[in-house]
């Protein structure tokens, strides 16, 4: 069902505790950990404790989540003590989702070019 945790989804098992991760923060509602394979100094994802495929979901069935994680974006940029940073929702094989449970990137500390590629 929509929103309980998924046997087969590797962001549910971090949540659970079931794979190890560097988190760097915890609420009710989120975790935030390094990803495995950092783009940028800080590369942190922000994700739900429940499970949805992507953001836009998220933010359908619960949109108090879904702005505690643009919450907590800021909270790690703030803690690794960064003035610019950007938040990335991939949605879609074709953007680069690999991973269907819905996850904020926050990348930061180096500079980036606008458009990405
Ligand atoms: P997506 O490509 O779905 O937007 O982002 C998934 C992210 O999860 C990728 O940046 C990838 O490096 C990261 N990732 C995949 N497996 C693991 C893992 O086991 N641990 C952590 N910390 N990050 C992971
Ligand atoms: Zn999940």
């Amino acid at each position: 069902m929509a929103g309980e945790p998924q046997d087969d989804c590797l962001f549910c098992k971090i949540v659970g505790g079931h794979i190890p991760a560097t988190i760097v923060r915890e609420t009710e509602t989120t975790v935030a950990f390094r990803d495995i394979n950092p783009q940028a100094p800080t590369h942190v994802l922000v994700i739900p404790r429940v499970h949805y495929k992507n953001a836009a979901e998220l933010a359908a069935a619960e949109p108090g989540i879904a702005a505690d994680i643009l919450r907590e974006a800021q909270v790690v940029a703030d803690e690794d003590k960064l003035e610019s940073y950007r938040i990335v929702f991939n949605t879609g094989s074709g953007a680069g989702q690999t991973v269907w449970h819905a996850h904020a990137h926050v990348l930061g500390g180096r500079g980036m070019e606008w458009p990405p590629g």
